[in-house]
């Protein structure tokens, strides 16, 4: 198909177009008044509902390893990273806008391919791309998606709001996205065994968890919530910072996670390292109001999707702490600071 650089902009614009606009067709998307052709889209929200907001954007090198996520499937992941902020507001995904800063080297094809799984893991959701810009970088590659979706009036859940006695609790698997990226980086082609595929997938194909939102959302039980994006500890600070509370987990509480164990063996860490340390995991980070707890596994097994409650919220305001298994209170460590070390 050539580079952008033979093809020339209009041109690659021209099918980046014609493939967005065949991926919305087929999913017919609502409250389009106008989408591709003019110079904005026009969106109608139903009435009664809030527009939620998100963005999220990866760069090459930083964000993903080409080697490890070919551009179809760091299209998937660049939609389920801002899928997830949705999900961590109850909010239904309704419309994306993409912006792509290719280099002119760059095959055609790959931002094709990008924008296709980015397309197809968005319409899983029930959104649909309706519109982008195309840019020419000579540095390191970058996309960016603009999410919009709508929850009912007042009703988006908020980082605040949990109370001390509510439960902390967690879906999926909590770590495995770092352990992941951190064997490809350590153990390169070796990290391609499958025994290290469920570390892996974690990492390059994160999961949607808008439809448990969604069902959690209905039950009632859920006070606050935040998307799991820098790592357990650092998620739960968050929340903890803007509930003004503390929480205490307990690591008797946490199933066993198999793999994760043995990656911190290869790895020589922790597991409590890989646990709650850096991790872009995109699951969800709950505080439950104790009687809603029944509810909130019931919709949780419905959907398929692992949830454990590992501890409580507390008096505070105070940095999440841990109760070992030997009865030793200590503190949590601390999250992901993109301009740290
Ligand atoms: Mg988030």
């Amino acid at each position: 198909m050539g580079t952008l650089r033979e093809l020339g902009e209009f041109e690659v614009i021209r099918r980046l177009t014609a493939a967005r606009d065949e991926a919305a067709r087929a999913l017919a998307p609502a409250g389009v008044v106008v989408d591709s052709g003019d110079d904005a889209a026009v969106l109608a929200p139903a009435p009664g509902m809030d527009l939620v907001v998100t963005t999220d954007a990866l760069v090459a090198g930083a964000h993903f390893l080409p080697g490890w996520c070919p551009p179809r499937r760091a299209g998937g992941r660049l939609a389920r990273a801002n899928l997830s902020d949705l999900a961590a507001m109850a909010a239904v995904p309704r419309w994306a806008l993409l912006s792509i800063g290719a280099r002119a080297e760059s095959a055609v094809e790959d931002l094709l391919e990008f924008q296709s799984g980015l397309a197809g893991a968005l319409a899983a959701a029930g959104a649909a791309l309706v519109g982008g810009n195309l840019t020419a970088v000579t540095g390191p590659e970058w996309y960016s998606l603009v999410l919009l979706g709508e929850c009912p009036r007042g009703g988006a859940w908020r980082r605040a709001g949990a109370r001390p006695g509510d439960l902390v609790a967690v879906t999926g698997h909590p770590g495995r996205a770092g352990a992941g990226a951190r064997l490809a980086r350590a153990l390169d082609r070796e990290a391609r065994a499958p025994e290290w595929a469920p570390l892996i997938a974690a990492w390059t194909d994160p999961p949607l968890r808008v439809p448990l939102a969604l069902a959690l959302r209905a039950s009632g039980a859920v006070t606050a919530a935040i998307d799991v994006s820098d790592g357990f500890a650092g998620d739960l600070a968050h929340l903890c910072e803007a509930g003004g509370l503390g929480a205490e987990v307990e690591e008797a509480a946490w199933p066993a996670d198999e793999p994760l164990e043995r990656a911190a063996r290869a790895l020589g860490a922790a597991p409590g390292a890989l646990r709650f340390g850096p991790s872009d995991d995109y699951e969800l980070l709950l505080a439950l109001d104790p009687a809603g707890r029944p509810a909130a596994e019931r919709a949780a097994a419905a959907a398929g999707v692992p949830l454990a409650v590992v501890g409580r919220f507390t008096a505070g305001p105070s940095r999440p702490a841990l109760r070992a298994r030997d009865g030793v209170v200590v503190p949590l460590g601390a999250g992901y600071d993109h301009f740290g070390s």
